[in-house]
Order: structure tokens, then sequence, then C-alpha cells
């Protein structure tokens, strides 16, 4: 505990943020402010040990139970800050305004002090704030670095539906809501707990009435709980009414509907390989997590230890994706999102594509995606190798190249790292392969090769994605691109199986196309460094 990383972080020539020291009393005081920085998001404070304690919660603080919020712990704050508004120069941490939105004391609930408590994973305590009231729990989700989850336990100052309301409204935004209203439905949060192996069950041997798959999913609206037939395998669905897209008034039984229609097209790209499940258990608006680590799963689902890359040299339980059943039973868990492992089980250290992730900034037109996509293939077309598009689903394009599965994560990376590069060179204009998004700009697009490390995923075709319109991302005809037609937004769970029953599996080359890169690495090479050399002349 101390103020070290606090003051590291920041030039307090430049930042009116107080210096502080570490207090010798504890007042048990609370703060929780209201951070327009590059996102939106509450700092939540807490006064213990003469420090502030902090997390930051993007979606802020609610007095209603059922809504759980993400806090991430941050580094600990001097007590000074406490009274902290102002605003942080740009090119700061944390630059944007900062405001005060609510604070007071608090007393710490049962055994042992805050700080005791704050070790263990779980702090109960009860605010008395102007705004926040009452008893509240900061728990800590195992296994995932530094995040919490913030909520509001039961009691009189609870409040269902309670929406947060902003000092300072951004685009038209006043408040931030919580769930869909008028469902009366619970945000059940389930977090991986700890522990390395999996326990498997058996969901058949509850017993309780099961309904083929198919004729479960025929019905229009889906609701309630159901256990369905999928071959020989029981899935139990939950809460299929529950809304995920507030906007369209999608339910999680659309998503798990979408993906069981989808199932032949989506499984050839998850078979055999470690997923990464990104869950959003209360729909696109609530909290969210990335779930590597699984706990237990129906014994139909396979799961793989696997050594992670984070230093620690830990051992994650992935979920593997290789039937419906599990397609099916990853819907229920609210998992939207799928990111398959570029390499497989059976062959981890050797990837069979690799990827450019066209991400643009903030209000880039999706033809000048479409052009760096264009001349990203003909980057890769002049080595000799043959790429495919699809959206990403979210705002940009996924550019795929399939290869052979012979060749290190590191050459690969190496490789798509130069190619990136050389692209942004020919586009320099609309794409950079510059990581920080500040100094970046903001109507750039960042061609993102880092995806391409061990470990490492992007969403996998026909995954939906947790956007507006349920978008998902589509495999696209190079014709689609060049012409620069198409949108993310045309291509959703309403739409997509249409499509494709029509198109066929637009990315199929890249199951099935094994590329050698004997020749390329060194074509590669010249390539990046040609460039290199021009620019230097003409410097
Ligand atoms: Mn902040």
């Amino acid at each position: 505990m101390g103020l070290e990383t606090y003051r590291k972080m920041r030039d307090f020539r430049r930042t009116p943020e107080p210096k502080g020291t570490v207090s010798k009393s504890n007042r048990r005081r609370f703060v929780v402010q209201e951070h327009h920085a590059s996102k939106l998001h509450f700092d939540f404070r807490l006064e213990v040990g003469g420090v502030l304690k902090s997390w930051s919660v993007p979606r802020g603080p609610s007095l209603d139970p059922s809504e759980k919020r993400l806090a991430v712990e941050t580094e600990d704050h001097p007590v000074e800050y406490l009274k902290f508004e102002g605003l942080i120069p740009e090119g700061e941490y944390g630059a944007g305004e900062h405001m005060r939105w609510d604070g007071g004391t608090y007393e710490v609930l049962g055994e042992g002090t805050a700080a005791e408590q704050l070790e263990v994973g779980r702090l109960d305590f009860a605010l008395d704030g102007e705004k926040l009231k009452g008893a509240f729990t900061l728990l800590k989700m195992k296994r995932r670095e530094g995040e919490w989850l913030l909520f509001k336990r039961t009691d009189e100052f609870a409040e269902e539906g309670w929406e947060l309301r902003l000092r300072k409204p951004v685009d038209g935004q006043e408040t931030i809501r919580g769930k869909a209203k008028g469902r009366g439905q619970k945000a059940k949060g389930k977090i991986a707990e700890g522990g390395g192996h999996v326990r498997k069950f058996d969901p058949a041997a509850k017993g309780g009435k099961v309904v083929p798959v198919s004729r479960a999913l025929q019905g229009k609206t889906l609701e309630g709980d159901l256990n369905v037939k999928v071959g020989r395998e029981v899935v139990p669905l939950t809460h299929l009414e529950r809304v995920y897209w507030s906007g369209e008034g999608y339910t999680k039984g659309d998503l798990v509907r979408y993906y069981y229609e989808v199932a032949d097209y989506i499984l050839p790209y998850l078979k055999d390989r470690p997923l990464i499940m990104k869950r959003y258990p209360s729909g696109i608006e609530g909290p969210f997590f990335h779930q590597h680590d699984v706990n237990e799963a129906p014994s139909f689902v396979r799961t793989v230890p696997l050594e992670v890359e984070d230093g620690g040299g830990h051992e994650v339980d992935y979920i593997v994706g290789d039937n419906l059943a599990t397609l099916v039973y990853m819907a229920n868990l609210g998992a939207i999102e799928r990111h398959p492992w570029h390499s497989r089980v059976s062959d981890l250290e050797h990837p069979d594509w690799f990827v450019f992730d066209l991400d643009p900034g903030e209000g880039v037109a999706f033809e000048t995606i479409c052009d760096v996509a264009v001349t990203t293939r003909e980057v890769l077309a002049r080595i000799g190798l043959d790429s495919y598009p699809k959206t990403s689903g979210s705002r940009g394009i996924h550019v795929y190249v399939p290869v052979e599965p012979v060749y290190e994560y590191g050459q690969i990376a190496e490789l798509a790292e130069q190619l990136a590069t050389v692209v942004a060179r020919e586009q320099s204009a609309a794409a950079t392969v510059e990581r920080s998004k500040r100094k970046r700009g903001a109507r750039m697009i960042y061609v993102d090769h880092m995806q391409n490390a061990r470990g490492k995923s992007v969403a996998a075709p026909y995954s939906v994605r947790p956007k507006p319109g349920a978008t998902v991302s589509a495999p696209l005809e190079w014709k689609e691109v060049e012409r620069g037609k198409v949108k993310t937004a045309d291509f959703h769970i309403r739409n997509m199986l249409k499509r494709v029953e029509r198109k066929g599996d637009l990315f199929e080359p890249v199951l099935k196309k094994r590329q050698r890169l004997e020749g390329v690495f060194e074509r590669a090479r010249e390539m990046f460094k040609e460039g290199s050399k021009k620019r230097a002349q003409r410097a």
C-alpha cells in the first residue's frame, strides 16, 4: 500500500490532481467520481489504511441489487482526492473532466476490518452518502486479475430499476440504465471460480421434461426454462425471455436459436480449438467478462487444461468448441461472442491462419475500411498469399490468411507485423500500425496484427457481437469489399442464415487452403525493408 504507483503515473507539473500523502487517520470516507475520460466511467474510492482504495466502474454503481457492476481495481489514491474535481489535461493519464458524483462515509459490515475483508476478496459495507445508501458488496472475481463486482444488497435502500443520473450528460444521454425494464429478471452473472480442474456434471441426471431442440426452438417466443435434447445430450436452457438487445427486443432465446441455426457453418471454425467466451449474462448493456477458465461443465463439453502466457505459468481449463450441444450450452451462458484460438488442440503451437484486424477510429467510413482491406489483399497477393475478408461484426474488417500449420506463432506474428507495416505505409493517410490510440489519431484505421500471438484471438466467423442490431461477423466476397457497398449492420442474427444458405460458406478456403510460407518470409522481409529504405531516402 502506498502512493508510489499513483505518483509514478502522473506529472504533477501538468495535472491539477493532488500529489497527496498517506494519511495517518482513517475516517472511513468514500467518494464516487464521474470521470469523462476517453471512456466515461465512475471511480469508486474507499478510505482504507490512509489511502483511497480505488476501482474504476465502467457503468457506475447501482441501487438495484440485480445490477452487478464490474469494478476494475486501480492504483491507490491519496485521501486529498476525495475533494478533487477538475480537468486532467490532454496527454496526461486519465485526461478529461473529473467531478464528484457522490460521497460520504461508510461502515464495515461483518467480521474483520475493511483491509482484511479486501484481502480475502469480499468486502461487505454500508454507505451513507447523498445518493448511495445502505449495504453493498465488493466481490473479487476469482482468477480475473483485478476484476471485482460491485453490487447493492437488498435492504430498505434498494431500488429496482434505479437509474444512475449523470451530472454531465453525454450525447443526450442523461442516465445509465440497467436491465431492460418491466422484466423483473435478476442479473445472475456467474463468475468463473478458481480451481484448475473442471467439475463435469450430467444435466440429464436432473430429470424433468426434455424437448427435442428443433421443436423447442420453433416456437416464436421463447421463454422460461427448458431442457432440450441435442443429439444424445440434454442441454438445460434458462431465462430464455431475458432481453439481451433492448433496442430490438431480441432475447437470450433468439441468441440460442441463432447459434443453433448456423451451427453447421460456425462449428468448423470452433472445432478442436480452445475458446474464449465473452459472456453477457444480462444482455449487451450489462456487465460482461471474458471467460477463459471454466470450473464446471456438462459432461458432453470437452475442456482442455492449457498453460497461459501470463508469466505466472498457471493452467486454465478452456472449453473446446466441438459439438452442437456445446454450442447451445455456451449460448445459454450468455456467451454472445466466441473467440477461437488460431491453432487446434491437436497441434497447439502451429496456427492454421493469421489475421489482420482493421480497426477504425470513430467516424471512419466503412468504404475507407474496405479500401484498406483491398490494399491488404494486394500486399498479400504480391508475396503469393490468398486472403479472405469478413466484417468483424463490430466496426471493422478482419482479413484472414490460411496457412499450413507448421510454422510457429512467433514466426507468424513477425510476418504479420511486417505486412501490416507495408499496408499502413501504402495507405498512410488512412491506416497505421501505431498501437497507442492517442498517438494514432481518431480518424485512422489501426492495422492490428497483434492478435496473432499464442492465446490471442478475434471473434469467429458467424459469431454474434454484443452490438445494437445483434450484428454478426460475416464472411464477405472480395467483390463486395471492392465495391465498398456493404456495411456492418447488413449482417445480423435475423438474416445471416439466409445469406449463408444462398452464398454458401465464403470462408471455407480458410479451413481448406494450406498455404506454405517458404519464400514468403523472405519476400515479406524484402518488401518491408524496401519501403523503409525509400522512406529514408526521401527524408
Ligand atoms: Mn478514472
